[in-house]
């Protein structure tokens, strides 16, 4: 079942300045305090005690991710579509958007993603993808369709997984993309399967980022391309411990809603791939291009359907919903910036 993979013929190299690099990973990691009282564990308890927290506290989030997803997905989906992320604009784009604007936003958000890490139209070698954290399949179904390739996407949402396999079927695609539920820190796949692994703003929810970026690592194939596009926060300036407290407050309580642990910076992961020793490891900024989403959001949610959409979804998406401003704060306070992140496995 291996691939083996040349490396894309176009790969455009980030000037230096752009690949930011800071301390080790893994004392950065450790140093994050849990933001969720869902992460929190007792040091008090003993190790085995505290394992045995850790452990159970990563279920309480993997349910609650799942039943976040479960709940809300379908207005998402009503007043959105099928893609669950940003969309990537022209910086300070001032144009106020029309729905349809928006959904080619979120295409272009693929595309832009594609072309930074040199995965072209061209590209025949993408045969098999993974989606990891594939909401209701939007990126499955649009690389499968653009590349010809077979495309499985995980979630730990069994209605998004359900959805996104009707809507293959219904755009006939079933014979390309499937979706399952499963946890990307533990995928149910062989070594070394897939030419491009593509987590569209899923990293944001894993607790474990060295785990979860192992596991991207462990199923890619030989020359093949990781896609990581997230939620970070700032990176840390040279000698900075931690982020400012009412930095850490401000992602708290946005963790609280969203289901996310402990946030991480665009340079972690890139020393997490250094360490992994991946190849062509390129990172960006886009908090620009995406700075004109949520208000667009919000502006939905506030009109007649969404709010009528928004009571009948649950307490769950009006929490959601409520917390929308505070990323709009985050961003342009600069706490939260929206990053890529991409390499190549050495052959
Ligand atoms: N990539 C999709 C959806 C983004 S929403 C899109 O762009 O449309 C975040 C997704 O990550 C959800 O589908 C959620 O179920 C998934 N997710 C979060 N934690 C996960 C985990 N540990 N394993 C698998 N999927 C996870």
């Amino acid at each position: 079942m291996k691939a083996t993979l040349a490396p894309p013929s176009s790969l455009i190299s980030l000037p230096r300045h752009k690949v930011s690099s800071l301390r080790s990973p893994s004392l950065l990691l450790q140093s994050q305090r849990p933001s969720s009282a869902l992460m929190t564990t007792t040091a008090t308890r003993g190790s085995v005690a505290v394992t045995a927290a850790a452990t159970s506290s990563a279920e309480a989030l993997r349910e609650g991710i799942a039943e976040f997803y479960n709940e809300t997905s379908g207005l998402w989906e009503e007043i959105w579509g099928d893609h669950m992320h940003h969309g990537f604009y022209d910086p300070d784009s001032s144009v106020q958007l029309s729905d349809s604007g928006h959904r080619e936003a979120q295409i272009r958000m693929i595309e832009e993603s594609l072309r930074f890490a040199g995965v072209t139209e061209e590209e025949k070698k993408i045969k098999r993808v993974v989606d990891v954290g594939c909401g209701i399949g939007g990126s499955s179904r649009y690389i499968a369709s653009k590349f010809g390739a077979e495309c499985i996407g995980i979630t730990l949402s069994p209605v998004q997984a359900k959805r996104a396999n009707d809507l293959a079927a219904a755009q006939s695609l079933s014979h390309k993309v499937s979706f399952q539920v499963a946890d990307a820190l533990d995928q149910p796949f062989e070594d070394g399967i897939f030419d491009l692994v593509w987590s569209m703003e899923s990293g944001e929810h894993m607790p474990d980022k060295a785990k979860f970026v192992k596991e991207l690592v462990r199923v890619t194939a030989p020359g093949g391309r990781i896609i990581i596009v997230t939620w970070c926060h700032r990176n840390l300036s040279q000698g900075e411990e931690s982020l400012q407290p009412w930095e850490q407050n401000l992602l708290d309580r946005i963790c609280k809603t969203f289901y996310l642990p402990a946030w991480c910076s665009t340079s972690d992961y890139v020393e997490l791939l250094q360490s992994l020793s991946l190849q062509d490891i390129k990172c960006a900024d886009w908090s620009e291009n995406v700075a004109p989403f949520w208000p667009a959001v919000i502006r939905t949610a506030l009109t007649w359907k969404g709010l009528v959409s928004l009571l009948r979804s649950g307490m769950k998406s009006i929490k959601g919903a409520l917390t929308m401003p505070l990323m709009i704060e985050g961003y342009k306070k600069g706490v939260i910036k929206f990053g890529i992140i991409t390499c190549q496995k050495p052959l």
